[in-house]
Protein backbone atom coordinates (compact mmCIF):
# COMPACT_ATOMS: atom_id res chain seq x y z
CA UNK A 1 0.00 0.00 0.00
CA UNK A 2 2.61 2.07 0.81
CA UNK A 3 4.58 2.30 -2.75
CA UNK A 4 1.35 2.37 -4.14
CA UNK A 5 1.08 5.75 -6.41
CA UNK A 6 -2.65 6.59 -7.59
CA UNK A 7 -0.83 8.81 -10.71
CA UNK A 8 1.04 6.14 -12.26
CA UNK A 9 -2.19 4.24 -11.52
CA UNK A 10 -4.72 6.51 -13.06
CA UNK A 11 -1.61 6.63 -16.24
CA UNK A 12 -1.58 3.24 -17.06
CA UNK A 13 -5.52 3.05 -17.22
CA UNK A 14 -5.33 6.42 -19.36
CA UNK A 15 -2.81 4.60 -21.71
CA UNK A 16 -4.86 1.11 -22.10
CA UNK A 17 -7.96 3.97 -23.11
CA UNK A 18 -5.86 5.61 -25.66
CA UNK A 19 -3.98 2.62 -27.25
CA UNK A 20 -7.05 0.38 -27.70
CA UNK A 21 -9.18 4.02 -28.45
CA UNK A 22 -12.17 2.62 -26.01
CA UNK A 23 -13.78 6.41 -25.67
CA UNK A 24 -14.16 8.36 -28.90
CA UNK A 25 -16.46 11.64 -29.78
CA UNK A 26 -20.02 11.01 -29.81
CA UNK A 27 -19.88 7.47 -27.77
CA UNK A 28 -22.27 7.42 -24.96
CA UNK A 29 -21.01 4.74 -22.78
CA UNK A 30 -23.38 2.75 -20.15
CA UNK A 31 -21.36 1.57 -17.64
CA UNK A 32 -22.42 -1.23 -15.10
CA UNK A 33 -21.62 -0.38 -11.39
CA UNK A 34 -21.92 -3.09 -8.61
CA UNK A 35 -21.07 -1.23 -5.47
CA UNK A 36 -17.77 -2.75 -5.37
CA UNK A 37 -14.34 -1.67 -6.06
CA UNK A 38 -13.61 -2.66 -9.52
CA UNK A 39 -16.72 -1.33 -11.19
CA UNK A 40 -16.41 1.87 -8.78
CA UNK A 41 -13.01 2.72 -9.94
CA UNK A 42 -13.69 1.87 -14.08
CA UNK A 43 -16.31 4.40 -13.60
CA UNK A 44 -14.57 7.01 -11.67
CA UNK A 45 -10.90 6.81 -13.64
CA UNK A 46 -13.21 6.64 -17.18
CA UNK A 47 -15.30 9.86 -15.82
CA UNK A 48 -11.91 12.16 -15.14
CA UNK A 49 -10.39 10.77 -18.83
CA UNK A 50 -13.45 11.85 -20.69
CA UNK A 51 -13.49 15.75 -18.70
CA UNK A 52 -9.61 15.47 -18.44
CA UNK A 53 -9.63 15.37 -22.58
CA UNK A 54 -12.58 17.38 -23.04
CA UNK A 55 -14.19 14.89 -25.33
CA UNK A 56 -17.89 15.35 -26.35
CA UNK A 57 -19.36 11.73 -25.53
CA UNK A 58 -21.83 10.80 -22.66
CA UNK A 59 -20.78 8.31 -20.11
CA UNK A 60 -23.93 7.24 -17.98
CA UNK A 61 -23.88 4.45 -14.58
CA UNK A 62 -26.49 1.82 -14.47
CA UNK A 63 -27.44 -0.79 -11.70
CA UNK A 64 -29.58 -3.67 -12.12
CA UNK A 65 -31.23 -4.59 -9.10
CA UNK A 66 -31.30 -8.61 -8.39
CA UNK A 67 -34.08 -8.21 -6.00
CA UNK A 68 -35.30 -7.16 -2.96
CA UNK A 69 -32.50 -8.87 -1.27
CA UNK A 70 -29.86 -6.43 -2.31
CA UNK A 71 -29.13 -4.45 0.84
CA UNK A 72 -29.99 -0.48 0.25
CA UNK A 73 -26.43 0.26 1.48
CA UNK A 74 -25.63 -1.19 -2.17
CA UNK A 75 -27.94 1.32 -3.98
CA UNK A 76 -26.99 3.95 -1.78
CA UNK A 77 -23.02 3.38 -2.26
CA UNK A 78 -23.45 3.52 -6.30
CA UNK A 79 -25.37 6.59 -5.84
CA UNK A 80 -22.04 8.20 -4.16
CA UNK A 81 -20.00 6.56 -6.33
CA UNK A 82 -21.90 8.58 -9.09
CA UNK A 83 -21.90 11.71 -7.15
CA UNK A 84 -18.12 11.69 -7.11
CA UNK A 85 -17.49 10.42 -10.64
CA UNK A 86 -19.77 13.59 -11.14
CA UNK A 87 -22.08 11.40 -13.76
CA UNK A 88 -25.81 10.32 -14.10
CA UNK A 89 -27.13 6.90 -12.98
CA UNK A 90 -30.23 4.33 -14.11
CA UNK A 91 -31.24 2.21 -11.63
CA UNK A 92 -33.36 -1.14 -13.26
CA UNK A 93 -35.26 -4.06 -11.27
CA UNK A 94 -35.01 -7.57 -12.71
CA UNK A 95 -38.60 -8.11 -11.62
CA UNK A 96 -39.56 -6.08 -14.41
CA UNK A 97 -37.63 -9.03 -16.96
CA UNK A 98 -40.15 -11.99 -15.31
CA UNK A 99 -36.91 -13.37 -13.74
CA UNK A 100 -37.05 -14.26 -9.92
CA UNK A 101 -33.00 -14.09 -8.75
CA UNK A 102 -33.22 -16.05 -5.31
CA UNK A 103 -34.37 -19.08 -7.82
CA UNK A 104 -31.21 -19.13 -9.73
CA UNK A 105 -29.38 -20.57 -6.85
CA UNK A 106 -31.89 -23.47 -6.63
CA UNK A 107 -32.08 -24.63 -10.22
CA UNK A 108 -29.53 -27.12 -10.95
CA UNK A 109 -26.81 -25.40 -12.84
CA UNK A 110 -23.73 -23.31 -11.73
CA UNK A 111 -24.53 -20.53 -10.18
CA UNK A 112 -21.83 -18.32 -11.25
CA UNK A 113 -22.95 -19.59 -15.49
CA UNK A 114 -26.51 -18.37 -14.53
CA UNK A 115 -25.39 -15.50 -12.91
CA UNK A 116 -23.26 -14.65 -15.85
CA UNK A 117 -26.02 -15.10 -18.38
CA UNK A 118 -28.47 -13.39 -17.14
CA UNK A 119 -25.96 -10.07 -16.18
CA UNK A 120 -24.95 -10.01 -19.92
CA UNK A 121 -28.32 -10.57 -21.49
CA UNK A 122 -29.95 -7.46 -19.62
CA UNK A 123 -26.92 -5.18 -19.06
CA UNK A 124 -26.62 -5.44 -23.44
CA UNK A 125 -30.34 -5.22 -23.77
CA UNK A 126 -30.64 -2.30 -21.37
CA UNK A 127 -28.13 0.40 -22.80
CA UNK A 128 -28.43 -0.85 -26.61
CA UNK A 129 -32.46 0.19 -26.04
CA UNK A 130 -31.21 3.62 -23.99
CA UNK A 131 -29.23 4.04 -27.02
CA UNK A 132 -25.76 3.01 -26.14
CA UNK A 133 -22.82 3.23 -28.29
CA UNK A 134 -20.59 0.90 -26.10
CA UNK A 135 -20.85 -1.31 -22.64
CA UNK A 136 -18.15 -0.43 -19.98
CA UNK A 137 -17.32 -2.89 -17.31
CA UNK A 138 -14.82 -3.28 -14.62
CA UNK A 139 -13.43 -6.43 -15.69
CA UNK A 140 -9.65 -6.44 -14.66
CA UNK A 141 -6.66 -8.57 -15.81
CA UNK A 142 -6.44 -10.78 -13.17
CA UNK A 143 -10.60 -11.50 -13.83
CA UNK A 144 -9.47 -12.66 -17.68
CA UNK A 145 -6.24 -14.56 -16.81
CA UNK A 146 -9.31 -16.85 -14.50
CA UNK A 147 -11.45 -16.83 -17.46
CA UNK A 148 -8.95 -17.87 -19.70
CA UNK A 149 -7.99 -20.79 -17.64
CA UNK A 150 -10.73 -21.87 -17.26
CA UNK A 151 -11.86 -21.76 -20.57
CA UNK A 152 -9.26 -23.72 -22.08
CA UNK A 153 -10.26 -26.46 -19.02
CA UNK A 154 -13.95 -26.59 -20.43
CA UNK A 155 -12.72 -26.54 -23.78
CA UNK A 156 -14.75 -23.23 -24.76
CA UNK A 157 -11.97 -22.19 -26.90
CA UNK A 158 -14.01 -20.23 -29.11
CA UNK A 159 -15.01 -17.67 -26.07
CA UNK A 160 -11.26 -16.83 -25.32
CA UNK A 161 -11.60 -14.94 -28.40
CA UNK A 162 -13.93 -12.01 -26.47
CA UNK A 163 -10.84 -11.19 -24.05
CA UNK A 164 -9.56 -8.15 -25.06
CA UNK A 165 -10.10 -4.26 -24.07
CA UNK A 166 -12.11 -3.67 -26.79
CA UNK A 167 -14.36 -5.80 -27.97
CA UNK A 168 -16.15 -4.54 -31.43
CA UNK A 169 -20.15 -5.20 -31.13
CA UNK A 170 -21.83 -6.99 -34.17
CA UNK A 171 -25.32 -6.67 -34.90
CA UNK A 172 -27.64 -6.02 -31.39
CA UNK A 173 -24.21 -6.97 -29.53
CA UNK A 174 -22.64 -3.16 -28.34
CA UNK A 175 -19.34 -3.17 -28.19
CA UNK A 176 -17.61 -3.85 -25.24
CA UNK A 177 -14.81 -1.62 -23.49
CA UNK A 178 -12.87 -2.92 -20.63
CA UNK A 179 -10.31 -0.44 -19.61
CA UNK A 180 -9.18 -2.24 -16.70
CA UNK A 181 -7.97 -4.73 -18.64
CA UNK A 182 -4.39 -4.66 -17.55
CA UNK A 183 -5.00 -4.02 -13.97
CA UNK A 184 -5.87 -5.90 -10.91
CA UNK A 185 -7.67 -6.15 -7.67
CA UNK A 186 -5.29 -4.82 -5.00
CA UNK A 187 -4.71 -1.76 -7.20
CA UNK A 188 -8.05 -1.07 -7.65
CA UNK A 189 -8.46 -1.21 -3.82
CA UNK A 190 -5.58 0.41 -3.18
CA UNK A 191 -6.69 3.61 -5.35
CA UNK A 192 -10.28 4.03 -4.28
CA UNK A 193 -8.77 3.76 -0.62
CA UNK A 194 -6.15 6.46 -1.79
CA UNK A 195 -8.57 8.98 -2.84
CA UNK A 196 -11.16 8.10 -0.24
CA UNK A 197 -13.96 6.50 -3.36
CA UNK A 198 -16.65 5.25 -1.81
CA UNK A 199 -17.33 1.10 -2.28
CA UNK A 200 -19.09 -2.06 -0.56
CA UNK A 201 -15.87 -3.76 1.11
CA UNK A 202 -17.81 -7.01 1.21
CA UNK A 203 -18.49 -9.61 -1.30
CA UNK A 204 -21.19 -7.63 -3.82
CA UNK A 205 -21.63 -11.29 -5.05
CA UNK A 206 -25.50 -11.08 -5.12
CA UNK A 207 -25.72 -14.66 -3.43
CA UNK A 208 -23.54 -13.39 -0.53
CA UNK A 209 -26.44 -11.76 0.12
CA UNK A 210 -28.44 -14.44 -0.36
CA UNK A 211 -26.51 -16.33 2.05
CA UNK A 212 -26.62 -18.86 -0.72
CA UNK A 213 -23.28 -21.17 -1.28
CA UNK A 214 -21.37 -19.64 -4.55
CA UNK A 215 -17.68 -20.85 -6.29
CA UNK A 216 -15.14 -19.51 -4.30
CA UNK A 217 -12.46 -20.89 -6.25
CA UNK A 218 -11.83 -17.39 -8.18
CA UNK A 219 -10.26 -16.49 -4.72
CA UNK A 220 -7.94 -19.45 -5.25
CA UNK A 221 -7.03 -18.41 -9.02
CA UNK A 222 -6.30 -14.80 -8.15
CA UNK A 223 -4.34 -16.08 -5.16
CA UNK A 224 -2.01 -18.86 -7.84
CA UNK A 225 -1.59 -15.10 -9.85
CA UNK A 226 -0.59 -13.24 -6.85
CA UNK A 227 2.20 -16.19 -6.42
CA UNK A 228 3.36 -16.14 -9.92
CA UNK A 229 3.85 -12.59 -10.25
CA UNK A 230 6.00 -12.27 -7.30
CA UNK A 231 9.25 -14.35 -9.08
CA UNK A 232 7.94 -13.78 -12.22
CA UNK A 233 8.59 -10.66 -13.47
CA UNK A 234 5.23 -8.65 -15.79
CA UNK A 235 3.64 -12.03 -15.65
CA UNK A 236 0.12 -10.41 -15.65
CA UNK A 237 1.11 -8.30 -18.32
CA UNK A 238 3.00 -10.64 -20.76
CA UNK A 239 -0.07 -13.25 -20.39
CA UNK A 240 -2.47 -10.75 -20.82
CA UNK A 241 -0.66 -9.48 -24.08
CA UNK A 242 -0.78 -13.56 -25.38
CA UNK A 243 -4.22 -13.61 -24.51
CA UNK A 244 -4.64 -10.69 -27.00
CA UNK A 245 -3.29 -12.18 -29.37
CA UNK A 246 -5.07 -15.61 -28.90
CA UNK A 247 -8.43 -13.16 -29.29
CA UNK A 248 -7.25 -11.84 -32.37
CA UNK A 249 -6.55 -15.09 -34.09
CA UNK A 250 -9.68 -17.17 -32.74
CA UNK A 251 -12.13 -13.56 -33.50
CA UNK A 252 -11.28 -14.50 -37.54
CA UNK A 253 -13.60 -17.03 -37.49
CA UNK A 254 -16.52 -15.15 -35.66
CA UNK A 255 -19.83 -15.37 -37.10
CA UNK A 256 -22.16 -12.47 -36.87
CA UNK A 257 -24.91 -13.12 -34.35
CA UNK A 258 -27.73 -14.47 -35.06
CA UNK A 259 -31.64 -13.37 -33.23
CA UNK A 260 -33.05 -15.28 -30.26
CA UNK A 261 -36.50 -16.75 -32.40
CA UNK A 262 -37.84 -15.56 -28.49
CA UNK A 263 -37.00 -12.55 -27.53
CA UNK A 264 -34.73 -10.83 -30.93
CA UNK A 265 -31.34 -10.69 -28.39
CA UNK A 266 -28.21 -11.91 -30.38
CA UNK A 267 -27.36 -15.29 -29.64
CA UNK A 268 -25.24 -17.95 -31.55
CA UNK A 269 -27.95 -20.75 -31.47
CA UNK A 270 -31.45 -20.74 -32.25
CA UNK A 271 -32.70 -20.02 -28.73
CA UNK A 272 -30.54 -17.85 -26.70
CA UNK A 273 -29.37 -18.66 -23.50
CA UNK A 274 -31.43 -16.34 -21.46
CA UNK A 275 -34.35 -17.84 -22.59
CA UNK A 276 -33.42 -21.16 -22.36
CA UNK A 277 -32.09 -20.07 -18.95
CA UNK A 278 -35.96 -18.67 -18.04
CA UNK A 279 -37.78 -21.73 -19.42
CA UNK A 280 -35.57 -23.82 -16.94
CA UNK A 281 -36.47 -21.35 -14.51
CA UNK A 282 -40.23 -21.26 -15.13
CA UNK A 283 -40.30 -25.22 -15.16
FE1 LIG B 1 -22.61 -13.98 -10.17
FE2 LIG B 1 -21.54 -14.11 -7.76
FE3 LIG B 1 -20.83 -15.90 -9.60
FE4 LIG B 1 -20.05 -13.36 -9.84
S1 LIG B 1 -19.46 -14.79 -8.21
S2 LIG B 1 -20.92 -14.63 -11.47
S3 LIG B 1 -21.79 -12.25 -9.01
S4 LIG B 1 -22.84 -15.65 -8.70
ZN1 LIG C 1 -33.91 -15.00 -26.22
Amino acid sequence: MNSFNPESYKKKIYKIISKYKLVQENDKIFIGLSGGKDSGCACFVLSEYIREKKLKCELVAFYIKLGDFIPERVIETIKKQTEVAQIPLKIYDIKDFGISYKKIGTLNRPICSSCGTIKRYLMNKIAREEGATKLCTGHHGDDFIVFFMKNILGKNIEWISKFTPLLEGKGKQLTRIRPLFFGNGEDNKNFCDFINFPYIQEDVCPHFFLKQKIDKRREKWYEVIREISKWQPNFREYFLEGIIEIAKILSLNQKEPLECKICGEPTNKEICSFCRLLKFHKD
